[in-house]
């Protein structure tokens, strides 16, 4: 195999055996309501209506930023203290609420109704709720139902809740043979794998979730998928039960990371060595070479993961093997081994692992470790700052486009970028 395409030399002995260290304690984390900033930008023709309380509005706001729309394309239905006391009809709230919403916005097509922990709390049984409201609006609109609350969901598993809510809308389809790529990505990371999958000679390749509703693509026995986000379990447990087919691959982040993912499914479609080396080998290269002038200044620095995103795992592995970082520790909120068991090989031995979340334990140990920079949740960054820790947003990595070979430095430069901030403050 040509040496482009080969990884780097292999962590000695990896995590793959390693104990992680489980913590139930406090955590520190958004909701999974957090993941309709992106879905609803995803979906070009759905709504997301959280049937929730001031306070998730608030969340959403905020963590949507100043977006100003004609259309806006979320929206909170406020389960008031009427409600909350059981003195009034939720369900009949519910409908009256959708029903305006419908006839007012005829360009919706698929609308979620998204629980949340008051919504929980009162018992609304929204999946009832999304069947009564889906046949009162059929064949127009679907209705589907998930879970964002916080009891039930950490931040991107909002995303997993929802696709998982998609996969029964997904035709059968009578492909013989097709890849399913799964896992919001923006338009642009998505419009350069599809490009790379035709060089390739993959296909026919689809993405979920699709850019609009009525673009479901199929699932079924000749589907083979290839994640392109980690925290999807439920999704593809829900795809492996329509006879879909897993490929274990490593995820799309830095060029290592998305030459292996490729790579999965080059092998898992009979792609020849010499056709894979030549699409990807010259892309992987002008990466790796984008990546070299971060190398120069991340190289030795140690980074330290609060768990939040569960995209930890594989940043860590870029960070540590292409940017030289030394990983002081790895929390993720959730360890799925078997999706994440590529990404922990790759790791080097002996990283401390950390799974789930005991936020004070956590912070003494990131004060103790003194690393150079610090990758948690918005909550926590302000707190740290002050104690003079260079801190990185994870929910930035989220927000920002960083799949693929042409995004590896950008995603790089997420970690620069505070750096000399702080060293430009100290100067
Ligand atoms: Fe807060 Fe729960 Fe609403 Fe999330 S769903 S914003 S955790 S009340």
């Amino acid at each position: 195999m040509n040496a482009v395409i080969d990884i780097l030399p292999l962590a000695e002995g990896g995590c793959a055996d390693a104990t992680v260290r489980q913590e139930r304690g406090q955590r520190e984390v958004f909701c999974g309501l957090t993941g309709i900033v992106w879905l609803h930008r995803k979906i070009q023709d759905a709504f997301f209506l959280v049937v929730g309380s001031r306070t998730c509005a608030h969340l959403l706001q905020s963590a949507a930023g100043v977006m100003i729309f004609a259309e806006p394309r979320f929206a909170t239905a406020i389960i008031d203290e009427r409600d909350l006391a059981g003195l009034a009809d939720a369900n009949a709230e519910l409908d009256r609420v959708v029903t305006r919403l419908l006839e007012r916005r005829p360009d919706i097509k698929l609308l979620f109704l998204v629980g949340s922990c008051p919504s929980e709390v009162i018992k609304l049984d929204l999946s009832r709720a999304a069947q009564r409201l889906g046949k009162a609006f059929a064949p127009k609109v679907r209705i589907l139902n998930y879970s964002g609350s916080g009891i039930e969901t950490t931040f991107t598993q909002g995303e997993d809740a929802c696709l998982a809510s998609l996969v029964p809308e997904m035709p059968a389809g009578d492909e013989e043979r097709s890849l399913l790529v799964v896992g919001a990505l923006a338009d642009i990371v998505e419009d350069q794998f599809a490009r790379l999958f035709a060089e390739l000679g993959i296909g026919p390749v689809h993405f979920f979730p699709p850019r609009r509703a009525g673009l479901m693509p199929p699932a079924g026995p000749g589907t083979r998928f290839l994640l392109a986000q980690p925290f999807l379990a439920d999704t593809a447990r829900a795809l492996e039960a329509r006879g879909a087919q897993r490929l274990a691959a490593h995820f799309p982040l830095g060029a290592e990371g998305t030459m292996l993912w490729l790579r999965a499914a080059a092998r898992a479609c009979g792609v020849e060595a010499t056709r894979f080396a030549s699409v990807v080998g010259p892309r992987r290269e002008r990466a790796a070479r984008a990546l070299a002038r971060h190398r120069v200044q991340l190289e030795g620095r140690r980074i330290f993961f609060f768990p939040d995103s569960q995209l930890e795992l594989p940043l860590a592995r870029f960070a540590a093997r292409e940017l030289g970082m030394k990983l002081a520790e790895v929390g993720t909120p959730y360890l799925h081994r078997a999706h994440l068991l590529p990404e922990l090989e790759l790791l080097p031995a002996g990283t401390p692992l950390v799974e789930g979340q005991d936020v004070e334990a956590q912070l003494d140990r990131c004060r103790a470790a003194k690393p150079d920079i610090t990758v948690c949740g918005l909550g926590l960054a302000n707190p740290l700052e002050a104690e003079g820790l260079t801190t990185k947003w994870s929910i930035e990595l989220v927000f920002t486009p960083i799949q693929g070979f042409d995004q590896a430095a950008d995603l790089a430069e997420l970690f620069t970028r505070p750096l000399t901030r702080r060293l430009k403050l100290v100067a």
